[in-house]
Formats: structure tokens, sequence, C-alpha cells
């Protein structure tokens, strides 16, 4: 039986591919939060690890269970704290958990970590994270850790086709084309397309105020319109992200 998925492997199996293939082990990490009334709560997460078991596929990678937790949702980016259904971590929780999770990869003979984030929010606390650990386990360590946005691995070119009238930029994407299409291509189940909301895109001031306004933020939570969005646009941002990761993965790790 061959799996991609560390949590479907015994520990014999996981040790004997880590010391035998030198494996790259896929970490993706998510958020619980609000994605408008036609995506699940889990999206993150699940684009994520969908992101990380293609890209693994193409390199003989590991893919770890995801880290399904992230930083407080922020209204410019996810919609902010005010959802139900939004449950976020301190950044303290996140970075421990994140160094936590390195060190014990370290400690199994893992050389190639790849944290691959699918919150927006969560950037700085996963560098943090394995900034943490890789400073405690020291110049001896071999294990090297690659830390990657999915959505950065999407062309300018395919950003054009997936957006005929213009992209609105990766922030006020929350719940609207990207994440709804690729949702349509891994999770087509999960998607509810009849409760497509169709409100105006978000329009933001340069500057955030505490507590957050919930009246900033459209009562759907999401930021821009999701209609155009399709599982053919989703098959095409999938398909060039795990293909790029994986050329990535290869460049630095061989
Ligand atoms: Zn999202
Ligand atoms: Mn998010």
């Amino acid at each position: 039986m061959n799996t991609l998925h560390m949590n479907e492997m015994s520990w014999i199996a996981y040790r004997d591919r880590i010391a035998r293939d030198n494996s790259p082990i896929f970490l993706p990490v998510g958020a619980l939060e609000q994605h408008g009334p036609h995506l699940p709560l889990g999206t993150d997460a699940l684009l994520a690890s969908a992101a990380a078991a293609s890209a693994a596929g193409l390199v003989d990678g590991i893919v770890a269970p995801a880290l399904s937790y992230g930083y407080k949702s922020q209204p410019k980016c996810g919609g902010g704290q005010h959802f139900c259904g939004t449950t976020s971590l301190d950044a303290q929780t996140l970075i421990g958990q994140m160094c936590d999770a390195v060190r014990e990869f370290a400690r199994h003979g893992v050389k190639k970590l790849v944290v691959l984030n699918g919150h927006y929010e969560n950037q700085w606390f996963l560098i943090e994270g394995i900034d943490l650990a890789l400073r405690e386990l020291g110049a001896k360590s071999q294990l090297r850790v690659m830390r990657l946005e999915y959505w950065d691995f999407m062309t300018n070119d395919t950003l054009a086709a997936v957006f005929p009238t213009g992209f609105p930029g990766f922030a006020l994407e929350h719940a609207a084309v990207i994440e709804t299409s690729i949702m349509l291509y891994y999770h087509p189940q999960l998607v509810r397309l009849d409760l497509l909301p169709d409100d105006a895109p978000a329009d933001f001031p340069p500057y955030d105020i505490h507590p957050l306004n919930p009246a900033w933020v459209p009562a759907s939570g999401v930021l821009s319109s999701a209609r155009g969005a399709n599982a053919e646009k989703g098959r095409l941002m999938a398909e060039e992200v795990a293909k790029r990761i994986a050329d990535a993965v290869q460049a630095e790790f061989g």
C-alpha cells in the first residue's frame, strides 16, 4: 500500500522512507475561518493540503496532516474575527505549533521540509516558528525548510486567464474566484454555487481600527465576488501551482 499521507503510514514505513529516500515532508498550514456562505470553514487547510498532496505526488514527497487552525482573521484579507465559526489562534500559539513541528521533524531525521501556507494571516508567525526551531537545533542540524504561500506560484498568464476583466489582488480574493475555483476542482461536493453572494467588492481605508468595525466587511464574509469561478479555472491554477512548487522543491532540495 503506497500512500502520500504520513498519518496513513506506520511509524516503520515512515522511518524507512525518511532514512532510505530522504523524502521531502510537506506540512500544510491553514485556518478554520468563514469563507462566505458557499465554501466550508476549513477551506484554507483543505486547499493547502490538496496543493501539498499534488506537489508531493510529483517529487515522491510525504504529506503531514495540516496545522488546521490559523492566526486571527483580519478584515482586509479574511473578513475579521466577528464571524461565527472563525476559530483562531493567538500568535504565540501558532508560533509554538510551528516551532514544535519543525523540531519534531528534525528529530525524525527529515532534511527537507516544505511548509505550505494557505492562510494569508499566518505568514510571519510561521517564519518565526521556523526561525526559533532552527536556532534551537543549531548549526549542526541538516534540516532545511522551504516556506511558501501557494498562490505565489500562479503566473501572470494564468491570473490573466482567470480574471479577464482584471485581477483584484490576493488579499481581496478571500472566498472569491481563486479559492472557489480551486475548491470546485479538488472538493466540488463541498461548494454551494447556489449560495454564491453577489456583494460589491470590499473597499477598505488604508488603515485599521481596533476593535474592528464589522460594517467595513460585507455581511456575507466574501471580500470580492466569486462569480466567474469554475472548476476549469481551478484545474488551471491547481496544476500550475503543484507543478511549480514541485519544480522549486527539486531546484532547492534536489
Ligand atoms: Zn481562504
Ligand atoms: Mn484565510
